[in-house]
């Protein structure tokens, strides 16, 4: 499983979602930004952190879209501060228990549907603000991980240009990493393929 295999800083630890913007950065913790500034852009340096200029990540190699490759991509989107939060913080036992009692499946066919219907368009409601960033979805989660949670992210992360319906092959790797992301954060619990059903949480003060 990918994750295992980062070694690197773990902002998710401490850092909660919510504390965290698209473009927040902790360089010295080797935690960055690769969202382009128009300045950067007009340098022709958009790829490096927008606040130290480090240049890590092979974005050709990423840009592949090659799921048997995704260990790197999962390694360096680590090295993004907001992903990093995102696959490394805590999950509440609700937001746990909705992957859960949903399995595998329907974790997938649901995926498609949010895809679908929140970035597969042209012009998405509210681009780049369509993904809730709390909520007990796990899902959601797994979009800003994944930089699969708007077209912005999608475009200079993965290489799927902007303004485009969302392709086929294209929808299916990013299921795909959402996938990944959602079997490594629930390994430790019964995930399985089909829905089951677990108790509510009481709510405890
Ligand atoms: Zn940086
Ligand atoms: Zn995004």
């Amino acid at each position: 499983m990918p994750f295992e295999r980062i070694s690197i800083p773990k902002a998710g630890a401490k850092v909660k979602p919510l504390d965290v913007k698209c473009t927040s950065t902790s360089c010295g913790d080797n935690l960055h930004c690769f969202k382009a500034t128009k300045k950067l852009i007009a340098q022709g340096n958009d790829g490096q952190c927008r606040d130290c200029g480090t240049e890590i990540v092979d974005w050709e190699r990423i840009r592949k879209r090659d799921l048997s490759d995704s260990d790197y991509t999962f390694q360096m989107l680590n090295h993004e501060l907001i992903r990093n939060v995102f696959c490394l913080s805590e999950l509440s036992e609700r937001t746990i228990r909705y992957g859960l009692r949903k399995g595998r499946h329907e974790l997938r066919e649901t995926a498609r549907k949010v895809l679908l219907s929140k970035v597969g368009g042209e012009n998405n409601y509210r681009e780049g603000y369509q993904t809730p960033k709390t909520g007990n979805n796990i899902i959601h989660y797994a979009q800003h991980a994944t930089a699969s949670c708007c077209r912005k992210c999608m475009e200079y992360w993965h290489g799927i240009p902007m303004g485009t319906k969302l392709e086929e092959a294209d929808l299916n790797y990013c299921i795909e990493l959402i996938m990944t992301y959602i079997e490594e954060r629930l390994k430790d619990r019964n995930l399985l393929d089909e829905r089951q059903k677990l108790p509510r949480i009481k709510k405890s003060g």
